[in-house]
């Protein structure tokens, strides 16, 4: 049996089709909404994805600015980056993109963003509304987890889910979106015992733990559905030579690039669940999908105007999952 593949480039491009609509929509009413994405210092990763970010942005007509201290920044000068953009009525969303520099105090930054425009959902006022399931702004990546199950007809309600991994940014928050969504959710980390038996039982498996191919084919129960959040980047011929005996072209892909990037699941799990998300071009396209679904979020959850899937039901939803 092969899995079907959750396509996630598919997926964002849907949901940009969408907010093309909502925004073109806010635009006639003379709202467009905007995101200040904050960038200390030289990370060349970090650098890459605000620059995609912004592309994305410019890409639907969201307007987009970038701040960009420099690498000896300090935490005072940088909280009054932040309070700045929060008082500009322009910027709907606030970024401030992670790794911070070490000498800065990143909590207290993060905890400076006004909830209101907290995009990434980091801030313990919109964790805390998670919690209790109210609507609020939801950290991306599992948001974007939601989005590949619903729009892939997966059915988590009454399903046996199991999250790999309790980080705040991607773990935690995942696990309260499938318990909301009326799943059954099993959280694991790195001093669960016997990890295989638990991730057997799982409908639903989200692997978020960092760590390359973890997760082996025979840890997935037949038929279940599988969501890779992990990226790791594979360099050693040896153990790409491993990962991909049963993947030629995805081999020979590596060697002719030299690395490789690979999830938390093993390649071979394909040949056992019964659909599965790629890596790359599974969850990873659906983070920034959901950053700009944040940001068009939070410019009417602050302005008080209702989107079209809201206008459309009579009933307020609390679940935080549907826009
Ligand atoms: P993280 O903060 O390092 O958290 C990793 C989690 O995995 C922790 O809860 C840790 O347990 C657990 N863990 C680590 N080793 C384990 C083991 N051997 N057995 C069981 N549990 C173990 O990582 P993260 O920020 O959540 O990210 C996870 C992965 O997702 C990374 O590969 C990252 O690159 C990727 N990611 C992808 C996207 C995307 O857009 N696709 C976005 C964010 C993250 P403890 O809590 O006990 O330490």
């Amino acid at each position: 049996m092969t899995a079907l593949v959750l396509d996630g480039n598919l997926i964002r491009e849907q949901i940009y089709g969408e907010l093309a609509h909502e925004i073109a929509e806010l635009r006639a009413a003379g709202i467009r909404p905007g995101l200040a994405a904050v960038l200390a210092g030289d990370n060349p990763a970090s650098h890459v994805y605000v620059k995609s970010k912004i592309a994305a942005c410019e890409k639907l007509g969201l307007g987009s600015w970038q701040v960009t201290p420099p690498a000896t920044v300090s935490t005072a000068e940088l909280l009054k980056v932040v309070r700045e953009l929060n008082e500009r009525d322009e910027v709907d969303g606030i970024l401030v993109q992670l790794p911070l520099p070490a000498q800065v105090d990143a909590k207290t930054v993060l905890e400076a963003v006004a909830p209101a425009k907290d995009v990434d959902g980091f801030h313990p006022l919109n964790l805390g509304h998670l919690v209790s399931g109210r609507p609020t702004l939801v950290a991306c990546t599992p948001l974007g987890v939601m989005e590949i199950l619903r729009r892939s007809g997966t059915t988590v309600e009454g399903a046996n889910a199991v999250v790999l991994g309790r980080s705040d940014i991607v773990g935690k928050p995942m696990a309260l979106l499938l318990m909301h969504a009326n799943a059954t959710v099993t959280i694991c980390h790195s001093k669960t015992r016997d990890l295989p038996p638990v991730v057997r039982r799982a409908d639903i498996v989200v692997a978020a733990l960092g760590r390359t191919a973890m997760v082996a084919a025979d840890w997935i129960r037949p038929g279940a559905t599988v969501i890779d959040v992990g990226i790791n980047r594979v360099t050693d011929p040896a153990e790409a030579a491993r990962l991909f005996a049963n993947f030629p072209a995805r081999l020979d892909q590596f060697h002719r690039k030299g690395s490789a990037l690979v999830g938390d699941v093993h390649p071979d799990a394909v040949e056992v669940a019964g659909a599965i998300t790629p890596v790359p071009g599974g969850v990873g396209p659906l983070t920034i999908a959901m950053l700009m679904s944040n940001t068009v979020r939070a410019a009417r959850l602050r302005r008080g105007s209702q989107s079209p899937a809201q206008r459309n039901t009579s009933a307020a939803s609390v679940a935080p999952t549907s826009r």
